[in-house]
This record gives structure tokens, C-alpha cells and sequence, in this order.
């Protein structure tokens, strides 16, 4: 796709920090490091988002995801990672599908937070949840 940043990045038209990259999947350093070392992996195939995520695309960008997390372990000794894949807008500012790789710190000022509504649901609340997601599967 000509006007997609990302597989510009994958075919050197712009350039990027690469860390690794194979026949079928690229990892550069984002461009804003939210934390050092912040990286995105990426399929080298222009693949929008995970919602057209094929089944080979898929593992080959999935099955790359520790190789480059205990990379980053190693290099930078975190006290954890995050893995971050952002789907349609509001969330995705560039639809060439992507996981972010975001190393821990200590005060690292970075905000990746769980909200806990359990108490919102009862347990048929719960099984009404259960089913509908089943039942679009
Ligand atoms: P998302 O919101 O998940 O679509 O995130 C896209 C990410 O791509 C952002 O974190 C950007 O900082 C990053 N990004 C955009 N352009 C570049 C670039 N040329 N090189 C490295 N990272 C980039
Ligand atoms: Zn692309």
C-alpha cells in the first residue's frame, strides 16, 4: 500500500531504528519511546488491523513477540513490559497492524491502566456477556 508510513518503513523509503527484522516481520524503536526502548513489530505485509489479521500473518507477527520482549529484557532490565495493540480510531493512528512492545520503569510516567467493574455485573450478567460474544465467533 503507497501511502502506508510502516511499509515504507519495512521497504527503507523512511528510514527507521530497525532491531530485528526476518522474511515476514519488522521491530523498529517507536518514535516517541513512551518508555526507553518502546518498540513496535510489525508484519511486513500491509495488514490494516487485527480485524483482517490472517491466520499465517498472524502467527509469524505473534510468534515473534517474546523473541523481541526477552530482547528488551535483556538489554534494559525493566521491572515489567507491556504488549499494546490498538484497533480503529479512536486508538489507531496508523493502520498497518502493530504491536507495541513498552519496557517498565520506576516512575516511567507511563499510564496503562485495569479498571475493575466487577461489581457492575451479577453472574447473569455475566453469562449474557459470555453468550453474546459466543454466539459471534
Ligand atoms: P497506534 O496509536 O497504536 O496506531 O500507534 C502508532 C505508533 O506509531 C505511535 O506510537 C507512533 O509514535 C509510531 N510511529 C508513527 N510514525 C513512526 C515512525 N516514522 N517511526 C517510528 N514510529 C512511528
Ligand atoms: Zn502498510
Amino acid at each position: 500500500m503507497n501511502d502506508c508510513i510502516f511499509c515504507k518503513i519495512v521497504s527503507g523509503d523512511i528510514p527507521s531504528y530497525k532491531v530485528y527484522e526476518d522474511d515476514h516481520v519488522y521491530a523498529f524503536l517507536d518514535i516517541t519511546q513512551g518508555t526507553k526502548g518502546h518498540t513496535l513489530l510489525i508484519p511486513k505485509k500491509h495488514v490494516p488491523n487485527v480485524y483482517s489479521l490472517d491466520d499465517e500473518t498472524a502467527y509469524n507477527v505473534f510468534k515473534t513477540v517474546p523473541k523481541v520482549a526477552n530482547a528488551l529484557k535483556k538489554a534494559f532490565k525493566p521491572i515489567g513490559l507491556n504488549i499494546l495493540n490498538n484497533n480503529d480510531k479512536p486508538l489507531q493512528s496508523v493502520y498497518h497492524f502493530h504491536i507495541h512492545l513498552i519496557p517498565r520503569y520506576e516512575d516511567d510516567g507511563m499510564v496503562i491502566s485495569s479498571v475493575n467493574h466487577a461489581d457492575d455485573y451479577d453472574e447473569d450478567a455475566f453469562k449474557a456477556l459470555q453468550k453474546t460474544i459466543r454466539d459471534a465467533l
